[in-house]
């Protein structure tokens, strides 16, 4: 396995090559239109992390200098996508722009027939309303934070198949987002197969780290969903950059485009639904599929909860973008962008000696906190302790994806994560070397202050989701300490 994270053909960019050697992430795009940004000075950022109750989702974009919280919604737009919005055929029935994006997902996923929706997790809505019933089992590789509500809200559980490896913070299994086979057919013989109505695998595996999964894998999967005639279903929201690593790590498909094997990952699917916030940079989703009796059997929940058929809770100009979004997608030079920015990333933190999730994946780069402060345990959220330490020390605000993210049992007691996480995520075609060069500089001081972070705690605790609206403070005077080292070392600099 060890020869494909690792492997010289991995270059920085499949055209370029850089006579230094250094793996150096080519932009194939000009900017053209530009966001100006502000770098309040840390003395501001004390006060505004203190205001966000040490929690980056409640931080507003002028307190922040780099937004790596989410790649959704947050892509850059290309040229092509802000012309085609200026086309949009407004209708409530029957609009053009809606043919115009049912085509590009049969030419992009090879399916016919498209339930348009306002978003990932309605397009889940409309999946699991049709198909989960109480008691029933849905395996998967891993769930997605939206998947996992909707299944649990029709009253379904999940099996989660990940190789046991997936989860080891350092690794160079180059698919960690695999299913393991046997747990599948372990899982479908117990539970019974009359009690599993689909088989879902999601690309580009999120909440582990954006990893991938091989076509070797998804088609054992869809072998053993044929053979006892369950549905699969692939969320196909990080689709682009798991088929670009399919490209790259899977020898069968080195000479593929990334359009054939995009093709190929949903011609083993049922059911392919995505988020057009992660796909194509617009908003929006939809559920796609080449069966009529499936199209058929979701097709009045849609009216009912998004729109109507031709619109789906979208507008007519995000539809447009999406026509070309996904077109976009089949191109490498677009789609290896975030990729090859984590790539650098997660190689000059580790040449610091700093812990992050390997192999680099599709959707950020991940710290792991655990090994970044261990003199914090976890009851006081060293997750959430990094991601409020790096924001105050360089105003880029990353995710807590920790403890924090979990829950309480019905002691009370925190359900302790598997994992630790501060999330940097790369939206597409958005930051530029010389920001990933700063991210890379203040994480590599703060390493070495890292003796200076201290815990948190909880002030105010919503009882659900209470990573979003929670609120906490230092267990100590951290904060100040820390503001302190920062003006002590870098003197009047922002
Ligand atoms: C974001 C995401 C969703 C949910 O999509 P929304 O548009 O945010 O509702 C579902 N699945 C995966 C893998 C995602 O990344």
């Amino acid at each position: 396995m060890s020869q494909f994270p690792d492997s010289p053909k991995q270059s920085a960019s499949p055209a370029v090559r850089f006579f230094s050697g250094e793996n150096i992430p080519l932009e194939m795009h000009k900017v053209r239109v530009v966001q100006k940004l502000n770098l309040p000075p840390v003395e501001e950022r004390l006060a505004a992390i203190r205001r966000a109750g040490f929690n980056t989702f409640l931080l507003t974009t002028r307190e922040v200098y780099l937004d790596m919280l989410t790649d959704s919604g947050t892509n850059a737009m290309s040229d092509m996508q802000m012309g085609a919005m200026m086309q949009a055929d407004d209708a409530y029935a029957g609009s053009q722009s809606f043919e115009r994006m049912r085509l590009a997902i049969e030419e992009v996923f090879g399916k016919r027939f498209v339930l348009p929706a306002h978003q990932g997790r309605a397009a889940e809505n409309i999946i699991c309303r049709t198909y989960v019933k109480p008691g029933d089992l849905l395996p998967m590789n891993y769930h997605f934070t939206t998947t996992l509500a909707h299944i649990e809200l029709n009253g379904g559980k999940i099996a989660e198949l990940l190789h046991d490896e997936a989860l080891q913070i350092s690794s160079s299994n180059p698919f960690k987002g695999n299913m393991d086979i046997a747990k599948l057919r372990h899982a479908i013989t117990t539970h019974g197969v009359q009690n599993v109505p689909l088989i879902r695998m999601e690309a580009s595996t999120n909440l582990i780290g954006g990893q991938p999964f091989s076509l070797a894998n998804l088609r054992e999967v869809a072998a053993v969903a044929k053979e006892h005639n369950i549905p699969l279903v692939l969320d196909a929201s990080l689709i682009g950059e798991n088929a670009w690593f399919i490209k790259q790590r899977e020898p069968e498909f080195q000479q593929a485009s990334v359009a054939d094997i995009l093709r190929e990952m949903c011609a083993q699917a049922d059911i392919v639904y995505f988020s057009s916030r992660k796909v194509s940079s617009s908003r929006g989703g939809a559920i796609c599929t080449n069966w009529p009796e499936i199209f058929e059997k979701m097709k009045a929940l849609i009216p009912l909860f998004e729109g109507f058929l031709t619109y789906g809770g979208m507008s007519m100009r995000e539809i447009e973008a999406m026509a070309v979004g996904l077109r976009e997608t089949t191109d490498e030079t677009v789609i290896n962008q975030s990729p090859m920015f984590i790539r650098y990333l997660v190689e000059r933190l580790q040449a610091h000696g700093i812990p992050v999730v390997t192999p680099a994946g599709g959707l950020g780069c991940h710290v792991d906190a655990m090994s970044f402060l261990p003199h914090i345990p976890q009851k006081e959220y060293p997750a959430g302790a990094l991601a409020a330490a790096f924001y105050l020390i360089s105003g880029v605000r990353g995710m807590e994806r920790g403890t924090i993210s979990s829950t309480r049992d019905q002691h009370g007691h925190d359900i302790l994560a598997d994992v630790e996480l501060l999330r940097l995520a790369f939206p597409r075609r958005v930051f530029t070397l010389s920001q990933t060069k700063y991210v890379e500089d203040r994480l590599h001081w703060l390493h070495t202050q890292r003796q200076l972070i201290g815990g948190l705690r909880f002030v105010e605790e919503p009882p659900v989701l209470r990573f979003f609206m929670g609120r906490l403070e230092a267990v100590s005077d951290w904060p100040e300490k820390l503001m302190q080292a920062f003006r002590r070392d870098f003197g009047d600099s922002l």
